[in-house]
């Protein structure tokens, strides 16, 4: 048996193997499922049958960075597939405690970037507030590790305050990017009273939440919290599906919950060495996407945060996935290939080169079949807007 059935009957089966003694109510519940987080080589290895590279990757990264597994995520894993996906992104490896050339604790260059300690302020108009440093499963391939590790200490209360008096006095501002660690996590009292406090910010004109919780606790989002988020329009939720293994009965109903309410829901996927680096596997999982209705958004070239040698594909190999979807599937289902540069420069985008040759009164461009095609340019080139100086005067 293969595809789909395959994969239900696999996760009923750990389901009852893993956790036996829970309830559906149980399992339904978040709080539940964060209190039976696996956190240890120990209990990991009584529920799954780990490889001798796994066994020495729980041990080798126990004092780098943080183990943790819902159960709901761990009963997605393949039990007989080291190269499980799911598996992949939840349980380390060796590789991952060795340090590479070019590898940096702080790969996007953020910490020049912070003026109070939970804003990173690195382009013009926009933010990203953290808001803690705990996530439901700590996903092997995080970019964010130097504070999702805990190794910075958790975010406080008071520090909080001080990134909203920042956002405050930055008339600038008019996108806050809320994410951490997940924000979900958050009781919805206390995430309320923070986007309460952010949607006071007068010039603040749209608010993203940047969670993993749709992919690794679904049933955190309750009709309570949809509605809730739902207060603060413009708000975005972008999550983070890296599989169609995660696209699960579950999931979608998270998903579709917010989409329901009018909370739009965009994915940005990473890009993974033997996760999900073929055309096949992120063309199955952009399609899967947009069926719960959720909008591909980036495609993550990986960072070189340290230990995620083992991950990173070479640049080519995104380009060519893109050409791959560009023009052979839905435009909706193409997200954008991101290279956030290293060392601070912020996101980059890459795409197949269509363009050929740029002539005087033409353009030769490549089709996404690879014929070639004219395009010819008009006369005329001023393309200053009148109607601007009426409209912004
Ligand atoms: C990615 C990112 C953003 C948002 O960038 P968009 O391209 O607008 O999605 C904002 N701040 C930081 C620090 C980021 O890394």
């Amino acid at each position: 048996m293969t595809g789909a059935p395959r994969q239900s009957i696999l996760r009923a089966l750990m389901r009852r193997r893993v956790f036996r003694e829970a309830s559906d109510e149980e399992w339904r519940d978040w709080r539940w499922q964060l209190r039976h987080s696996v956190r240890s080589l120990e209990e990991l290895a009584r529920l799954v049958p780990l490889t001798e590279d796994e066994r020495r990757g729980c041990l080798e990264t126990k004092e780098i960075f943080r183990l943790g597994i819902s159960p709901y995520y761990l009963s997605l894993i393949d039990p007989e597939h080291p190269f499980c996906p799911v598996r992949m992104q939840a349980i380390p490896r060796g590789a991952e405690a060795l340090r590479s050339p070019g590898e940096l604790r702080d790969p996007l260059g953020e910490d020049r970037h912070r003026p109070v300690r939970a804003i990173v302020h690195k382009y013009p108009d926009r933010v990203l507030l953290l808001a803690l440093d705990h996530c439901p499963v700590y996903c092997r391939h995080c970019t964010r590790r130097r504070i999702t590790s805990g190794e910075e200490g958790g975010i406080s209360r008071e520090e909080l305050d001080e990134a909203v008096a920042y956002l405050r006095e930055h008339r600038e501002v008019r996108d806050v990017l809320v994410s951490g660690g997940d924000p979900l996590l958050l009781s919805t009292a206390r995430l309320v009273e923070l986007l309460e406090q952010i949607r006071a910010v007068p010039h603040v004109e749209i608010i993203r939440i940047g969670t993993r919780v749709p992919v690794c606790l679904p049933m955190r989002i309750d009709e309570e919290l949809a509605r809730a988020l739902r207060r603060f329009a413009p708000l975005f939720v972008v999550t983070h599906f890296n599989h169609a293994k995660e696209v699960t009965p579950e999931a979608r109903e998270a998903c579709e919950l917010l989409v329901d309410h009018g909370i739009p829901v965009e994915n940005q996927a990473v890009l993974m060495r033997r996760v999900n680096s073929s055309a096949r596997a992120i063309k199955d999982l952009m399609q899967k996407c947009l069926t719960m209705r959720v909008r591909p958004y980036y495609l993550h070239q990986m960072d070189l945060a340290e230990g995620l040698e083992h991950l990173r594909t070479p640049l080519q190999k995104g380009i060519e996935i893109l050409g791959a979807l560009r023009g052979w599937t839905s435009g909706l289902a193409v997200p954008h290939l991101a290279v956030d540069l290293p060392g601070g420069g912020g996101k980059v985008t890459l795409q197949p080169d269509y363009l050929l040759e740029r002539r005087e009164r033409e353009t030769l461009l490549k089709s996404y079949r690879g014929e070639t095609y004219s395009y010819p340019e008009p006369r005329e080139t001023d393309c200053s807007v009148p109607y601007d100086e009426v409209y912004y005067r």
